[in-house]
């Protein structure tokens, strides 16, 4: 399982997110004290920011382990943003590799990145069932470009962040697919996300150093001993922007603008392969 982190708030250096945090991401990519699925997340990293005044992120990735970039540091040292999502990668097997499947995904104002597992990729019956228009918007040939392909579907189509990531968990599951789903997912003013399968904890604070305005982290574990770090309970989603974060069970009604819209998998995608 990957760790990934979104940031919302005053900006500030990409270091002081990401590396130099006792327990920040840099860190869990070979020492993770939370993941419940895998060791190392070795097989990629990226992160995605916004300038501002530009609706349009930047991403930079790579397919190699985040400790191993020479020139990060310096790159992260330098940029500075109010809004960022990142990602380290543990590959699940069977997936692609290399930069193009390391998140954060990204279309329009968009970055998502995908902690967990479809089970039975890439059964083709489940490639077959998606509309062409999903696949043809497909980064990679993984299940997280898949499962963003269906959630980016339904945010063009006007859902809400928060409901169209679990409207794409229920379509899944209502079809009988399985698998863990914890997406992360922001367009620079806010952070949605799902608890699924794997963990996820969220901070909301006055950022003391920057001004005192508020910032809120949403990540797959605390990056820090901080009592201020909230989890949230599995099967639900959360959505936040700085000084406002909601949390609801997964499974809570939704607007009918996103009941699902995709074909849902056929019988064969029901068993799980391993
Ligand atoms: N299944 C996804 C991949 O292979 C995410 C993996 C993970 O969460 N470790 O990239």
């Amino acid at each position: 399982m990957c760790r990934h982190l979104a940031y919302l708030g005053p900006a500030r250096a990409l270091r002081s997110l990401l590396i130099d945090p006792p327990h920040g991401l840099y860190r869990q990519s070979w020492a993770p004290r939370r993941q419940r699925h895998g060791t190392v997340n070795a097989d990629g990293f990226g992160f995605g920011w916004y300038a501002d005044g530009d609706p349009v992120p930047a991403r930079y990735r790579r397919g190699t382990p985040i400790w191993g970039d020479a020139s990060l540091p310096g790159i992260a040292r330098v940029t500075r943003s109010g809004a960022v999502l990142a990602a380290v990668r543990s590959a699940t097997p069977g997936m692609a590799l290399g930069e193009a499947a390391a998140a954060p995904f990204a279309a329009d104002t968009w970055l998502f990145s995908h902690n967990g597992v479809l089970d039975g990729w890439p059964g083709s019956a489940a490639l077959a069932s998606a509309p062409a228009g999903v696949l043809a918007s497909m980064e990679a040939m993984s299940d997280s470009a898949l499962l963003w392909a269906l959630a980016l579907d339904r945010l063009r189509a006007g859902a809400a962040p928060s409901a169209a990531l679990a409207a794409t968990i229920a379509a899944i599951e209502s079809a009988g697919g399985t698998g863990r789903f914890n997406f992360l997912l922001t367009d620079g003013v806010t952070i949605a996300a799902t608890a699924c399968g794997d963990t996820l904890w969220y901070r909301d604070r006055p950022a003391e150093a920057l001004g005192g305005d508020m910032a809120v982290v949403v990540a797959s574990e605390p990056s820090d001993d901080d009592p201020g770090w909230i989890e949230v309970p599995d099967r639900h989603v959360l959505s936040a922007v700085p000084g406002r974060v909601g949390v609801r069970p997964l499974t809570a009604p939704v607007s009918p603008l996103i009941l699902p819209q995709t074909a849902p998998l056929p019988n064969a995608e029901r068993t799980p392969t391993r």
